[in-house]
């Protein structure tokens, strides 16, 4: 029976390139794959999916896929989409559409929560409906998992500001949820006020 998925993890956890290496291994068998992101995310350039370890990928988008007609879609033997926290919830529910009227698996990668520890919308809905859950791990500086994605600049970290924040000099990292209430980003910063 095809599922919907969610793999989760924070930034810089190569949900990317595992999305892209899930692709390779259908294409590999002769499956066809339609990858697609959603269109938040424009980083990288409209229809490419980039990972930090080098990887790229042409791809759909989400926006544009929730118009195709079934027929098109089914011809598919897999949906994986990248940067799924940022699908609507009626986005999320059009991809279980796929999966329960199409019968086609549909596997769906992104973070979790935002800067400030809350569920994105994407995940959000894909936490109360998907079929399985799984997590995507990364450590922290410190050696622990990290599931907090701080975002900070020169100053550094960053508590306030809207949930999607597109042509700032923001940056992000992954935290263990300690280091994150510290706002400490690398075991040299000195954390006023708080004492290990
Ligand atoms: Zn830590």
């Amino acid at each position: 029976m095809a599922k919907l998925y969610f793999y989760y993890g924070a930034m810089g956890s190569s949900k990317s390139a595992n999305a892209m290496m899930v692709a390779f291994n259908y294409r590999e068998r002769g499956q066809k794959v339609l990858l697609c992101k959603t269109g938040v995310d424009t980083r990288d350039g409209a229809r490419v999916i980039k990972s930090r370890m080098g990887l790229e990928s042409k791809c759909e988008l989400l926006d544009e896929i929730c118009h195709w007609d079934k027929e098109k879609l089914g011809s598919y033997n897999v949906v994986i989409v990248d940067e799924a926290q940022f699908a609507t919830s009626e986005q999320i529910d059009f991809l279980s559409d796929i999966v329960d009227d199409l019968h086609v698996p549909v596997i769906c990668y992104g973070l979790r929560a935002d800067f400030q520890n809350h569920l994105f919308p994407g995940s959000q809905r894909l936490l109360e409906i998907c079929d399985e859950i799984n997590e995507v791990k990364t450590m922290c500086w410190c050696g622990h998992k990290a599931i907090c994605n701080a975002r900070y600049n020169a100053d550094g970290i960053v508590r306030e500001g809207a949930q999607v924040m597109l042509g700032t000099n923001d940056e992000y990292i992954a935290l263990c949820r300690k280091h994150f209430k510290e706002g400490k980003l690398h075991p040299d910063q000195e954390v006023v006020g708080l004492t290990d």
